[in-house]
Parts: structure tokens; sequence; C-alpha cells
């Protein structure tokens, strides 16, 4: 995917100008020394324990202590010994209330790296707080490639696992498709090891554990053999790219949509496998952030909201086609370095481009004041008991507006077109769904709350958006 490198021509002069208008709202600075309280609380060893936040900045806390185990075993003692609750963090790109404690956060960052990389059996050990990027390039020395790939890659495989974060791509399920073992610790401070043949209860359950079923501290992942990828992108009309989609869905091995709000087009992003023979020796440069260019185009658009649509088809009917190619793990880790907050909801495969297109039609009758691209992608179903995709392919629709724009109103009015359409929430994105809710959503939702009594009894991996969302 590489929406980040679209090149927005025009965008130069849309950039002058939101530029413009920011250096003129910028209050003025002083170089006066400003006295700070310090930062964080203490803690229990007398250290300071520094506040916590996540990626978009939605999600805040003020844990009570910070533990970064170095070993499975340390781990297990702190878990042993704990005297009060205890969340697992990954890298916080979460944007739902999943990580927030005022009791223990625990990272597995320094729980990091590959094992028993097998060429033969093209399957790998990760511990948990690998971030998803290190994983390619690794495997890569060992000619194998992840068989597929988020958005981007800097989350921990551990909070990746815990909410079935996912990628694109028809015949591809969701990244905790790829495990075949997990080793997780539970509230009693023990491993269990689990997989489709052993503890296959705790195993289905595992693959979308949100951190309450404990600490996973390393998957065995499945892979390929190493392999390039082309990945080309064009803007269509919108009505094309809707009508397109199933086809489009079927002709590539990833294929995803931005809907751009507002505007009459829609972009399509298609990436397959490619000969490295293939590859022309000359690639073109990227062309620069089109994220950065609508956020400059934003920044206008506040000032002339009237101009809303005529701006947002002007910028995108300047879009030039784009092809690039590299290393699977080159192409598939993309940059977002312009914060958001995101709502993400999958709907049934065959009802995906008529949700889309119900979501777009709203925000233009209701005006709603938002031009960020919505993406969609096809993702395989699966049998991991709480997946948005448990036993159905879907299609996963994704808002978001600048981390510091009001996305409450605009998520407010998509969210119940998604109900309408079935749609499960993201665990890890927002959405406003309780214990019930889930419970209709979910066949195996009491196997999950059983297999989570079994590991964790005294709800010691629990905090109060887990307590709200399972109704535990
Ligand atoms: C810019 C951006 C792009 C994104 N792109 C995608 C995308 O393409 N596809 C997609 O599906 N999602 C995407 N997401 C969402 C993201 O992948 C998920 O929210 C993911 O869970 C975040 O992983 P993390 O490591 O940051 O975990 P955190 O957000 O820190 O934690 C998430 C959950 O994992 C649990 N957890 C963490 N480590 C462990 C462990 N060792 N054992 C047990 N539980 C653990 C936590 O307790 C928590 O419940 C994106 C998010 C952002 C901000």
């Amino acid at each position: 995917m590489n929406f980040d490198r679209i090149p927005l021509s025009r965008r130069n002069l849309l950039k002058a100008a939101g530029a413009g208008l920011l250096a003129g709202g910028t209050s003025a600075c002083s170089s006066q020394p400003q006295a700070k309280a310090p930062i964080g609380v203490v803690g229990k060893d007398g250290k300071r324990v520094l506040p916590w936040s996540n990626w978009s900045g939605n999600q805040s806390c003020q844990p009570n202590e910070r533990l970064v185990p170095r070993s499975e075993e340390q781990l297990l003692d702190a878990i042993r010994n704990a005297s009060q609750n205890i969340r697992s963090v990954g890298s916080g790109h979460s944007f739902s209330g999943l990580v927030p404690t005022d009791q223990t956060l625990l990272s597995l960052a320094r729980l990091r790296g590959l094992e028993n990389i097998n060429p033969e059996t093209m399957e790998a050990d990760v511990w948990a707080g690998t971030r998803l990027s290190q994983i390619g390039r690794k495997l890569w020395d060992h000619g194998m490639s992840t068989i597929n790939m988020s958005d981007i890659d800097t989350q921990a495989l551990g909070g990746a696992l815990a909410t079935s974060t996912h990628g694109t791509g028809k015949d591809l399920g969701t990244l905790s498709t790829h495990v075949t073992q997990m080793r997780i610790a539970n509230a009693a401070g023990e491993i269990i090891e689990c997989s489709a043949d052993q503890n296959s209860d705790l195993f289905h359950a595992a693959g979308n554990n949100l951190g309450a079923l404990g600490i996973m501290t390393k998957a065995r992942i499945k892979t390929d053999k190493a392999y390039h990828l082309k990945e080309h992108s064009w803007m269509m009309s919108e009505q094309e790219g809707l009508e397109r989609a199933e086809e489009l869905r079927d002709s590539h091995r990833h294929y995803e949509m931005y809907a751009l709000p507002h505007s009459d087009y829609m972009l399509g992003i298609a990436i397959d496998k490619v000969d490295p023979a293939d590859i022309p020796e000359n690639q073109a440069e990227p062309s620069g952030d089109a994220y950065e260019a609508f956020r400059m185009m934003s920044n206008l658009i506040d000032y002339m909201p009237f101009a809303r649509s005529w701006l947002v088809n002007f910028g995108a009917g300047g879009v030039e086609p784009e092809t690039r190619y590299g290393k699977s793990w080159e192409i598939f880790g993309n940059l977002r370095d312009i914060r958001f907050n995101e709502m993400e909801y999958t709907v049934p495969a065959e009802v995906g481009p008529q949700c889309l297109r119900e979501i777009l039609q709203t925000i233009k009758q209701k005006n709603i004041p938002v031009i960020f691209p919505i993406e969609a992608r096809y993702i395989k179903g699966d049998d991991v008991w709480l997946s948005p995709f448990y036993q159905r392919d879907g299609f996963a629709i994704s808002c978001h507006n600048f981390h510091d724009k009001d996305y409450k109103k605009y998520f407010a009015a998509i969210e119940p077109i998604f109900w309408k359409y079935d749609g499960r929430p993201h665990w890890g994105k927002i959405h406003t769904l309780a214990a019930k809710e889930f419970a209709a959503r979910y066949d195996r939702f009491d196997d999950f709350l059983r297999v989570r009594k079994e590991m964790d009894p005294d709800g010691r991996f629990l905090n109060e958006h887990l307590r709200h969302t399972l109704g535990v």
C-alpha cells in the first residue's frame, strides 16, 4: 500500500497555502524558562513512573508501576509476585481503551527477536515484543518473507495478534492466522503452550486475545519463500471503484481502495508478487507524502468550507498513477507520521462496496467536515473466536480523522451504518459497543469468557475497558 507516496500534483499550491495559514495562527513564543512540575508519579521503588499515551494521543493513563522483564522467567516471577492488576502494552498503536491502567503496565520490549528460523518448514519463532518491521527484514536473510502485513509494521507482535491485525488480500487471513503455536503466561505465572492440537480452545481464543488471557511471550509463525512485490496505485472515479471492487479483488494478491470523501474519486492500490528479473533498474522517485498533502488541504478547507468538494476534486483529479517495486517487507511497511484517530468495522465481503457507498453518501448528505481518505480492504475469513473475520470473508472499512480534529461526531454518524450491515468492530480501534453487542455478534463469545476465566480467574489482566466490552 502506497498511499503516502501518491503524487498529489498541485499539492505544492495547497501546501503553501496551508502552511501560510498555519503560520498565521501560531501564537507568540517566549524564550523565558518555565518552571515545570516533574512528570509522572513516584513508584513503590522510589523511582519516577512516567505516564503513558498511545500513538494518536486519544488514550492515556498514569500507571503506578512499569515493568519491562528481560526474560520469560523474570516475567513469570513478576506475575507470581504481583499485588495488583497488570496490563500488557505493545507499541501503543491501538485507539480503543485496551491498554490504560492505573496499576502495572507491562511491556515485552526486551523480549524480542527471532529464533529457530527454518527455511525447510518455512516457520520461525518470534518473541512477542518484536516489532513487525523486524520480522520481514530478518526472515529475508534466510530466504523467507511474511505471508502478509498490516498497513504499517511498527506494532509489536504481541499487540498485533491481540486484535486480529490484518493487511489485505482475498485469500489472505489476519496475521493471527499465520500463527501455529503460542506461549502464554497465565495469572498463576505458568506458561501454557497452545496450537490447533494442543490446548486448542486457548489457541482459538488467543488469535484475538485482547491481552485478556495472559501475557503472550512467543509465537511460531508460518512464512512464505522470499518474494518481491510490485505495487501499482491509480485514481479512478468513485463509481468505477465501487463497481469494479470485486473484479480487482479477484485479480490481485492484495487489493485495497481509498475513497476520498466529498470527491468523485477513489484510489485503487494493487499489489502482486513480481519476478525480480522484471523489476526496472531505474525506479521513479516516490512522489511525497499524500497524507501531509491532505493535512494541508484540510487546513485550507477550515478557512473555506464552502469550497471543500471543489478543492478535494481539484487535488484528486491531479493524481498520477504510480508503480513501485521492492522486497516484500519494503513494500508492506508504510510510514504514518500524520497522526489520526480511526474507527474500523468489518462487514461481510459481499456487502462491502454497498456499505462503503452508503457511508460516502452520508458524509456528503450530512456535510460531515472530513476529507481524510477511507480505506477499504478484503480479508479472508478465519476460525479465531473473536476475530472480526470469524467464519466469514470480510470487507474492512476504516474511517479516520486527523488526531487534532473532532472524530466523535463523524464516527457517531457512521457507526450505525456499520451495524446495519452486520459489522464487527476492530477491537483496537474506536467503537462504542459493549459486551451485550459483542455477544450478539460472536457465537463463541461465551467460550472466550470461559477460557479467560481459566487463565485468569481473578481478572488480574483486565482493565475498565475490557470489563465493559467483555462484561466481566
Ligand atoms: C497508524 C496505524 C496503522 C494501523 N494499521 C493497521 C492495519 O493495517 N491493520 C490492522 O488490523 N490494524 C492496524 N492498526 C491497529 C493496530 O495494528 C492494532 O491496534 C494493534 O493491536 C496494535 O499493536 P500494538 O503493538 O501497538 O499493541 P497495543 O496497542 O500496545 O496493545 C494492543 C493490545 O495488545 C495487548 N498486548 C500487547 N502485547 C501483548 C502480549 N505480549 N501478550 C498479550 N497481549 C498483549 C494489549 O494488552 C492490548 O490489549 C493500525 C494502527 C495505527 C496507529
